[in-house]
C-alpha cells in the first residue's frame, strides 16, 4: 500500500503546484512515483547488466516480500508512465486539430508565410504524437518488462543454476534438443535450405519495390569487415547455402536475414555493438533463422491458418522483430505509421518458439566460431536497458519474455564444452568503429529530409522535435511528460 499512497501523494502534490498557477518561480517538476527507499539496494541490483546479474544473483539476499513490493511498484510506475504518454499525446492531437482549423480558416488569404508556419507546426505536432504513441505502446512496456525480468532473475536464478549444474554432472544435458554440438555443420536443422533462395530473392525484390529496404552503406572496408565476421560464423554453423551479407545505411539498431541466406546488418546495430563477440552473437542468431528456415515455416503456418501474408511481409516481420522496425522509424521521423507491416505474428503462435530456437542455435554457432557466446547476452541486455531507444526496441517487440531468453541462452552457454579462450574483441573491430563514425556522419547529413513520405510533406520546416533520447531512463522521460502535461493545463 505504501507506494500507492506515495503515488497519490505525488499526484496531489503535482496538481497542487500547477493549479495554483504560480508562474513566478520555476518549481522542479514532480517525479513519477519512486520506489520506497527500502528498495534502494534492490533497485541498484536491477540496474546491473544481465551477465553480471547471473554471477551476482546467488549472493543477493532479498526476501519474497521485497521482491513482491518492487514488482508492485514497477506495475504502478508503468501504468503511470503509460497514462502520462497517452495524456500528452491527446494534448498534441487537440493542438493539431486547432491548428488545422486555423489553417482551413486562412485558406485563400494571401499570408502564405503564416500558412507555411502553420503547416510546419502541424507536422511537428504529428511527429510528437507519434513519439507519444511509441512511448506508450512500446517503450514503456519494454522498459518495465526488462525491469521485471531482472527481478525474476534475482529471485529464480540461484535455484535454476543449481539444477543446471546437476544436469551437467549427470550428463542429462546431452539429451536436450540440438544438444549434439560436436556435429554442428553435419546436422539437419531443417531440410531443403536451398529451396528458400528463390523465396528470399522474391522477398528482397518486393521489399525494395515497396521502398522498405534502406540503401547499402557506401564503405567497402566496413562491408568487407562485417562480411568476414559473418562468413566465419556461417562456416561454423549448420548453414548449407551461401551467405550473402550487406550492411545497410540505416540508423535502426537491427539485423535481419531473408530466407535463402541474405543477411542484412543495419548501420545502427554496428554503432551499438561494443565488441566483435556481440556482433558475432547477433549475426549467429540471424543465421539460425535461416538454417532453421523460420520464414518458410511461418509462411506455411500463415497459409494454413488462412491469414495471408506475402513472403516479404513474413520476412520483414519475423526478421526485424515485429511490426515496429521500419514503421517505427518512419513514425518517429514524420509522425505516421506506414508500409503496412502492422501485423501481429503472435496470432500464429509460433514466432516465440522460433525466437528461442534461434537464440539457442545462435549461441552454439558463435561458440563454435570461437567467440565468447555471452556477447549475445551482453548486447541484448544493453539494448533492453535503453528505454529511450524506440528504434532499438523494435528488436524485442514480438519476442519471448526477456527473462526466458536470457536464462535459456545462459543455460545453453553453460552446457557447451568449455574453451580455453574466447574472442571478445579484435583489432579489426576497433578499426571499423572510426570508419563507421565517418560514414554515419556523412549519410546522416546526406539523408536528412530525403526519406520517402506517406503524406505530403511541408518542406523547409525545422526538424521535428525529439521528445526523448536513447540513453534516458524511462522515469526521467515520464517525469518530463508530467511537466509538459501540467504546464498545458
Ligand atoms: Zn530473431
Amino acid at each position: 500500500m505504501k507506494s500507492r499512497r506515495m503515488l497519490s501523494m505525488l499526484l496531489l502534490l503535482a496538481a497542487g503546484i500547477w493549479s495554483s498557477g504560480c508562474s513566478q518561480k520555476r518549481i522542479a517538476p514532480p517525479s513519477p512515483p519512486m520506489a520506497p527507499e527500502l528498495h534502494d539496494d534492490l533497485q541498484k541490483a536491477a540496474q546491473l547488466p544481465y551477465d553480471q546479474l547471473f554471477d551476482k544473483a546467488v549472493d543477493l539476499k532479498f526476501n519474497a516480500k521485497d521482491l513482491e513490493e518492487m514488482r508492485k511498484h514497477l506495475s504502478e510506475t508503468q501504468a503511470y508512465c503509460k497514462q502520462q504518454a497517452k495524456t500528452t499525446g491527446t494534448g498534441y492531437d487537440k493542438q493539431t486539430n486547432q491548428l488545422m482549423d486555423e489553417l482551413k480558416r486562412s485558406a485563400g488569404q494571401a499570408d502564405e508565410p503564416k500558412r507555411h508556419e502553420l503547416r510546419c507546426q502541424i507536422q511537428d505536432l504529428r511527429s510528437s504524437k507519434a513519439q507519444m504513441d511509441m512511448l506508450a505502446d512500446q517503450l514503456v512496456p519494454t522498459a518495465f518488462q526488462n525491469g521485471r525480468a531482472k527481478l525474476e532473475l534475482i529471485e529464480k536464478w540461484p535455484t535454476e543454476e543449481q539444477q543446471i549444474k546437476q544436469q551437467i554432472e549427470s550428463g542429462a544435458y546431452r539429451q536436450r534438443h540440438w544438444g549434439d554440438v560436436t556435429d554442428i555443420g553435419f546436422r539437419t536443422i531443417q531440410p531443403n535450405q536451398k529451396d528458400d533462395i528463390k523465396r528470399g530473392e522474391d522477398a528482397l525484390r518486393q521489399l525494395r519495390h515497396e521502398g522498405a529496404m534502406p540503401r547499402e552503406l557506401d564503405n567497402k572496408q566496413i562491408q568487407d569487415y562485417v562480411n568476414t565476421v559473418a562468413q566465419k560464423v556461417a562456416a561454423n554453423s549448420d548453414l548449407q547455402i551461401p551467405l550473402k551479407v550487406m550492411v545497410l545505411d540505416s540508423k535502426e539498431v537491427n539485423a535481419f536475414a531473408l530466407p535463402g541466406g541474405f543477411l542484412f546488418i543495419q548501420r545502427g546495430l554496428l554503432e551499438e555493438v561494443d565488441d566483435e563477440s556481440q556482433l558475432a552473437g547477433v549475426i549467429a542468431h540471424e543465421i539460425s533463422h535461416v538454417t532453421a528456415r523460420h520464414s518458410y515455416r511461418l509462411y506455411k503456418q500463415a497459409l494454413a491458418s488462412s491469414i495471408v501474408y506475402s513472403m516479404a511481409q513474413i520476412a520483414a516481420i519475423i526478421l526485424t522483430g515485429g511490426a515496429a522496425g521500419v514503421g517505427a522509424y518512419y513514425a518517429l521521423q514524420y509522425g505516421f505509421y506506414g508500409l503496412g507491416f502492422a501485423l501481429d505474428l503472435n496470432l500464429l503462435g509460433v514466432s516465440r518458439d522460433f525466437e528461442l530456437e534461434a537464440d539457442q542455435l545462435g549461441v552454439q554457432y558463435a561458440w563454435k566460431a570461437g567467440y565468447d557466446p555471452e556477447g549475445f547476452i551482453r548486447f541484448f541486455g544493453k539494448m533492453a536497458g535503453k528505454h529511450g531507444y524506440a528504434i532499438g526496441a523494435s528488436w524485442f517487440r514480438t519476442h519471448p519474455p526477456f527473462y526466458q531468453r536470457m536464462v535459456d541462452s545462459k543455460r545453453e552457454i553453460m552446457y557447451l564444452p568449455q574453451k580455453e579462450s574466447w574472442i571478445v574483441q579484435t583489432l579489426q573491430f576497433e578499426q571499423m568503429k572510426p570508419l563507421l563514425k565517418e560514414a554515419a556522419a556523412k549519410s546522416n547529413t546526406a539523408q536528412e529530409g530525403k526519406r520517402p513520405a506517406m503524406q505530403p510533406k511541408e518542406e523547409g520546416c525545422e526538424k521535428p522535435r525529439q521528445l526523448y533520447k536513447p540513453e534516458e531512463p524511462i522515469e526521467a522521460i515520464c517525469s518530463r511528460l508530467e511537466e509538459r502535461t501540467a504546464a498545458s493545463r
